[in-house]
């Protein structure tokens, strides 16, 4: 992602776009979207946390540089939204390996993959 051209402008234009005070419980569409994160997050887990991955890296909206997220953080954060609760933007990520993070879409395609093993195996 390029860097953002207004990331040290206090006239950002995007600014008021994040409302960091105030917290905005998720739609009814952002429910189910949430709903599908979490059993995501848990399958990801499941597949990938015995090979040694211990979350996803994504890029932050905020900063434009790339957090990493536990698995119980991940849970977490998806579990205090579906209850209405703000959540904390940036993780302490000070000694994260990144080697044993993924991205999101890596998760898809190998659960994807996983999931095509496993019909194989019946046919
Ligand atoms: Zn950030």
């Amino acid at each position: 992602m390029p860097p953002d051209p207004f990331a040290n402008d206090p006239n950002d234009p995007a600014s008021f776009l994040e409302p960091d005070e105030e917290f905005v419980p998720p739609t009814p569409e952002e429910i189910v979207a949430l709903h599908e994160d979490l059993s995501n997050v848990r399958l990801f887990r499941s597949l990938l946390e015995p090979r040694g991955i211990r979350g996803i890296g994504m890029v932050c909206e905020d900063c434009e540089e790339l957090h990493f997220y536990d698995w119980e953080i991940m849970e977490y954060n998806i579990t205090s939204l579906l209850n209405n609760q703000a959540i904390p933007v940036h993780e302490p990520g000070a000694k994260t390996n990144p080697d044993h993070y993924v991205s999101w879409d890596y998760c898809l395609g190998y659960a994807d993959a996983a999931g095509a093993m496993e019909t194989r195996r019946w046919l």
